[in-house]
């Protein structure tokens, strides 16, 4: 190598030293003002990671640990991070993320108005031994939940980063357990479950169980007949990845509860990875046991809320597409705005449209559409019976479904009675004298009573919790 071409790169060499040494500066002065305005734990895990890597043209890049912090530090700092940058660097200032992340491969992207990111790629090398005991392992998860099938939009953009960096790395961020809450039908299984399967994905030797809050007590339950609560509880324990859909069932039912609150401590002590979902924020679960609430806050709680149109739309599109189907963009426009606050009945109507079209050999048109959204809502209060809501309530109170219709007047199954007419009269179509038939033939005045002694109850914190939990599981299955 020649003087010259040497000389050429110490300088360069010099140049992009004084750049990072530069990019401290600034940077330093920028965390100085970042630190005097949130927490020292917000601090610590948001801001400390963050490396300053070079400063020219009024640009400060910096390395960032992974994509989730970016869009944390995007969504909750963001107005903090320009008047640091303003303070420290002026009115031209820039910031340039660099994530480091191992797994993602994504092309350059710009984000937001002035954050530009890069996603440097560096693919882990898959594990691809397989455990025999693993490859036997009944995970119960459903392939079709997959990250890349899920839409982002803005009201799930945070709980699928979070979903994200823990497929990617499960039980080593500090995102265990990951708490994923919000309302019917807009994600939660999906998200939950896409964890698992991505995890499996990478190393097929994880043990990875996806199990809902019910069927965990219904097994519980059965292990105490069977007088085989410790292999139960043995089992659960071998967990790579556990996740537990709508737990909120969990409330009230005390012995299940304890049993889970000593699993989830082994598991968590174990660095294994604890996914949960719920129809409410942990604060919000009320009766359930307040250790195991606390327990959640160890780890991450993140919502997801209704999508707006623009991703319903984008949904809409992925469904026709997988169905290998053309809808022209004015009934995409018509169903995505009249549908809008759960994505199951976004599908659901594309669903009944296509059969209707191809069984009755109808043309798909904004008619048809129209047609189907009107039913859909008619559907939304009629399609259960008066059997379905007795079996759910009975479930959710753990008593057997005949003290509903019995004539005993044990106070918790007067109650469970009340609550069942009442729903009866809010979700089905039947007359008070027939709600009461279905109740062990009693008579229209003793139906009515028993709706206004709810409606009385409904002024109590906790029994509205407990009529929400039943009205979900109610709009889940009608
Ligand atoms: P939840 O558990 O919150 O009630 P689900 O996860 O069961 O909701 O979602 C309902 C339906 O909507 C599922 O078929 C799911 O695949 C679909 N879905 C939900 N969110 C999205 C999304 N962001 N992109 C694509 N499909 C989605
Ligand atoms: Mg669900």
């Amino acid at each position: 190598m020649n003087k010259t071409k040497n000389a050429v790169l110490n300088f360069t060499e010099e140049i992009s030293k004084s750049n990072t040494d530069e990019a401290q500066k600034v940077w330093k002065n920028c965390i100085q003002i970042i630190k005097d305005h949130i927490g020292g734990l917000s601090f610590k895990t948001w801001f400390e990671p963050i490396i300053p890597t070079d400063f020219s043209n009024d640009t400060l890049t910096v390395k960032i640990p992974n994509d989730f912090s970016w869009e944390y530090i995007e969504v909750h700092y963001n107005t903090l991070i320009k008047k640091a940058l303003l303070h420290s660097i002026g009115d031209k200032a820039k910031l340039v993320y660099i994530i480091d992340d191992k797994i993602k491969n994504e092309p350059e992207k710009i984000i937001g108005h002035e954050l530009k990111v890069k996603t440097f790629n560096q693919l882990s090398t898959q594990e691809k031994s397989i455990d025999v005991d693993a490859a036997i392992f009944e995970t119960h998860l459903n392939e079709k939940f997959s990250f890349d099938n899920f839409i982002k939009g803005e009201g799930n953009q945070l709980a699928r980063a979070a979903a994200y960096a823990v497929a990617n790395s499960p039980g080593g961020t500090s995102f265990n357990p990951l708490f994923i809450y919000g309302g019917v039908g807009l994600g939660k299984t999906h998200l939950i479950q896409a964890v698992g399967n991505a995890v499996l994905k990478n190393n097929k030797a994880k043990r990875v169980l996806y199990t809902t809050a019910e069927k965990f007590t219904m097994e519980y339950v059965d292990s105490i007949k069977k007088n085989s609560t410790n292999e139960f509880s043995s089992f659960y324990r071998k967990v790579d990845v556990l996740i537990i859909d709508d737990i909120q069932f969990f409330a009230l039912k005390e012995a299940t509860t304890d049993t889970f609150f000593h699993i989830f401590n082994s598991l968590h002590q174990l660095g294994k990875q604890i996914i949960l979902s719920s129809d409410k924020p942990p604060k919000s679960l009320s009766g359930l046991d307040e250790r195991l609430i606390s327990r959640f806050h160890w780890g991450l709680s993140v919502d997801i809320q209704p999508p707006d149109l623009e991703t319903r739309i984008a949904i809409l599109l992925k469904k026709c597409e997988s169905f290998g189907l053309e809808i022209n963009s004015e009934i995409i426009e018509y169903i995505s705005s009249n549908i809008t606050n759960n994505i199951r009945e976004l599908e659901g109507c594309l669903v009944k449209i296509l059969a209707l079209a191809s069984l009755e050999g109808k043309e798909i048109t904004l008619e048809l559409a129209k047609e189907v959204v009107k039913s859909i809502a008619t559907d939304r209060k009629f399609s259960i019976t008066v059997e379905q809501i007795q079996k759910i309530v009975s479930q959710y109170f753990e008593i057997p479904e005949d003290m509903l219709r019995s004539k005993t007047k044990k106070q918790e199954f007067v109650q469970a009675r009340q609550i069942a007419m009442y729903f009866c009269k809010k979700f089905t179509n039947a007359s008070l004298k027939t709600i009461g038939l279905h109740f062990g033939g009693r008579d229209h005045s003793t139906v009515i009573h028993s709706i206004q002694s709810v409606e009385e109850m409904l002024t109590e914190d906790k029994f509205i919790s407990i009529i929400n939990s039943i009205q979900r599981k109610i709009e889940i299955s009608s």
